[in-house]
């Protein structure tokens, strides 16, 4: 049954960004380095600093804005949010505040997948995408002991893309694909590795409820940022957690719980118990005195280095999804997964479908064949042995093997590097033989239902399937187009 009110979701998404060096500094931009070791007297907001921009950082973003539809300002400056924290040694974070670098864009999406009616496509529209540097890490003795909190500030300065979604997404599950399309795009794009183990994709979910009253208006229940999800399932989670609070408090008093547009409260997700734990009020921006900073200059684009940036993007998931419909024949489903396993994956599966001649055949082949063994090998397509001339060759030897025989091939040819043909003598199969042991059972199907034969004969089509089945039936395994070829033959015959 569905459920008597609509979530309404909104996700700001933290990448962080592939560049080799920080926002404003020299250091080095890098995961797992040592407590502290990637400092300087800039990061370290020490007196007498300035900052220099990343130009690197500037157009990573740049490309990121532009794939998701935003319009790039011609002129950006950078604005200081003022706090005081441990881990902000500046007392304030260099970001972007009236004048962000981009605006207004939109990220398609499949939602709802199936694998026979495909996906229903949505739009998800971009409010804004802006730079800004991200702060350094406290670390809190959580034994309950009172030990000690100490502070990382290697990751003080290091670039920042945020991304501020409407609250268009309407499910837990439309919010995970959004983020899936969204992490996959950035991947292809080498804007992020967006490794969310690794805090290199952060997201925030703005959640609320819509309930429909008996006059036809929507009462909105207050809203609520649900703060540092770590995971695509806890996103899930929560939304699907904090809809049901919602609905729970706003049967216990509708007039008391409704929105207030100048109030947010923030959330944690607490992923062992599977609930979320309101923590405060928030600040409007007010609150952080955003001033404009005076030590790094505005950034001025050219239109000549926005189409710079987009030649270089490469074709997005979404045209590659349609174009390997349009020009390969694959179902929007099959589409999807070749896409979801990125750029490589796609090129790998053009030149099978090339040499065999076949998209849909190439797609299943690499679902049955190669798919598998990748996952069994824990290998990305760039590290796998075989070329897509070695499989199409291989295909071409083990045309008329079964299901099964070709994937115990395949494995063969794999673990020992070996041909096609050695594997073949190798596991004792010969298609030459299999060849005429199937001629002869096809011949004694035909004498075993002479009423079959002769129905066909009389023009009814339908009555080789009889003959077919038969053949089938008593040579399990067989290879179905090779019996049927066969059947042909000595039918005509
Ligand atoms: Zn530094």
């Amino acid at each position: 049954m569905a459920e008597p009110f609509t979530t309404v979701v909104g996700l700001e998404v933290h990448v962080q960004l592939l560049t080799q060096t920080k926002l404003f500094c020299g250091c080095r931009n890098q995961f797992g380095l040592p407590p502290n070791s990637a400092t300087c007297p800039v990061c370290l907001g020490l007196p007498g600093v300035l900052p220099v921009m990343n130009r690197r950082a500037f157009d990573l973003s740049l490309r990121a804005a532009l794939a998701l539809n935003c319009r790039i300002a011609g002129f950006t400056k950078w604005d200081r949010k003022n706090y005081y924290y441990p881990d902000l040694p500046k007392n304030f974070q260099t970001s972007q505040y009236d004048l962000p670098f981009s605006l207004d864009g939109h990220l398609d999406i499949n939602v709802h997948p199936d694998p026979k009616k495909g996906y229903t496509a949505k739009t998800v529209r971009i409010i804004r995408a802006h730079l800004e540097e991200d702060a350094g890490k406290s670390m809190h003795d959580d034994t309950g002991r009172g030990g000690d909190s100490k502070v990382d500030l290697n990751r003080t300065g290091t670039p920042l893309l945020e991304i501020v979604s409407h609250p268009d997404l309407r499910s837990p599950e439309e919010a995970v694909a959004y983020l899936e399309e969204l992490r996959l795009m950035l991947r292809e794009l080498g804007v992020s590795d967006c490794e969310m183990q690794e805090g290199s994709l952060r997201c925030d979910a703005n959640v609320n409820i819509h309930v429909p009253q008996p006059d036809g208006s929507v009462h909105a229940t207050p809203l609520v940022e649900i703060k540092n999800l770590n995971s695509f399932r806890s996103v899930g989670r929560a939304i699907a957690y904090e809809a049901r609070r919602h609905y729970a408090e706003y049967k216990r008093d509708p007039a008391e719980f409704r929105i207030d547009k100048r109030l947010k409260t923030t959330a944690g997700w607490d992923d062992p118990k599977g609930e979320t734990v309101v923590q405060r009020h928030k600040e409007d921006a007010a609150d952080y005195r955003y001033f404009p900073e005076p030590d790094l200059v505005p950034v001025v684009v050219s239109e000549a280095e926005i189409q710079a940036v987009r030649d270089a993007m490469g074709e997005l998931p979404a045209a590659q999804r349609s174009r390997l419909q349009s020009q390969h024949g694959l179902s929007q489903y099959d589409a999807d997964v070749l896409v979801a396993k990125g750029r490589p994956m796609v090129a790998y599966f053009e030149a099978l479908a090339g040499l065999v001649g076949d998209g849909k055949a190439a797609a299943n082949r690499l679902s049955d064949l190669v798919f598998p063994a990748l996952t069994e090998r824990k290998e990305e397509i760039g590290e796998f042995p075989l070329s897509a001339v070695a499989v199409a060759d291989f295909l071409k030897a083990t045309g008329p093997a079964t299901k099964q025989g070709r994937a115990d091939l395949f494995k063969h040819v794999l673990d020992k590097g070996v041909t096609a043909a050695d594997a073949m003598a190798a596991l004792g199969i010969s298609f030459a033989v299999d060849e005429m042991q199937l001629r002869e059972a096809v011949k004694a199907a035909m004498a075993g239902n002479p009423k079959a034969v002769a129905d066909f004969k009389g023009g009814k089509d339908a009555a080789k399937m009889a003959l077919l089945g038969a053949v089938m039936k008593a040579n399990k395994g067989a290879p179905n187009d090779v019996v049927r070829r066969l059947l042909d033959e000595e039918l005509a015959g």
